[in-house]
């Protein structure tokens, strides 16, 4: 099984490397047809502008949009949980083209500048189903996108709580599409069918366990897809 990682800026490398230390080949992505070849698909972290722009150029928001409605899983990381979210706020300027089809509204910056940068221990679901956890994460925050509303097909797999100096920035005042006057935490890992989406940057630190994580994800749906191609055939 190969998974595609979008490779036009970012840290696309990293995970690939990571995917590497857990045995599975990452593909990287620069052209729709290379979308054909792989099972699933990162996203990675970088700015998501950039990474924007020249998607558009390479023609790729079509691709990327018929992936994720074939049902493909997509895994976007930081930058990437931006391009995966229905609703992007906290743009300066007129916004971005995005891809879509997680059910949310992503702060692009909430967490701050780069000197803002910080690291939180949560969860990771995976490995608190298998062994009986849940065992710390150390997850790593760059410029990092908050998760501010999520639909009610939307799973919320980790939250953290909103640090004092986020809480008592103008940025926050400043934010009148959601109403989060009485919110302590905010989502920084979702799950809505094919679809994860994550702030921070796991492909950054050596712990491999959401990469198993969605390595886990992406075998669960192809069997599922087995089995209903399966009673398709035999009914
Ligand atoms: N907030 C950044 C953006 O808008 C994303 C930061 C990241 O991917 N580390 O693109």
């Amino acid at each position: 099984m190969a998974i595609g990682v979008l490779a036009f800026q970012g840290s696309f490398n990293e995970h690939i490397a990571a995917l590497r230390r857990v045995g599975v080949k990452g593909v990287e992505i620069r052209k729709p047809e290379q979308l054909e070849n792989v099972a699933a698909l990162i996203i990675p972290g970088g700015e998501s502008t950039t990474m924007a722009k020249l998607a558009e150029l390479n023609n790729m928001f079509p691709a990327l949009r018929e992936f994720v409605k074939m049902g493909k899983p997509v895994w976007g990381t930081c930058a990437g949980l931006i391009f995966l979210a229905n609703k992007v706020i906290g743009q300066k300027t007129g916004g971005q083209e995005l891809v879509g089809g997680l059910d949310c509204t992503v702060h692009r910056n909430f967490f701050g500048s780069q000197i803002q940068s910080f690291e939180e221990e949560i969860p990771v679901p995976y490995i608190a189903d298998k062994e009986g956890g849940p065992l710390g994460f150390r997850a790593l925050f760059i410029r990092a996108p908050a998760i501010l509303e999520v639909g009610s097909e939307v799973e919320v797999l980790a939250e953290v709580p909103i640090p004092d100096k986020v809480k008592n920035s103008d940025m926050i005042k400043e934010i009148q599409e959601v109403n989060l006057e009485s919110v302590n935490k905010v989502a920084v890992a979702v799950k809505q069918g094919n679809l994860l989406g994550t702030s921070f940057h796991p492909e950054l630190t050596a712990d491999s366990r959401w990469h198993l994580y969605f390595i886990k994800m992406v075998n669960d749906l192809r069997e599922e897809t087995m089995t209903d191609t399966e009673s398709e055939t035999s009914s």
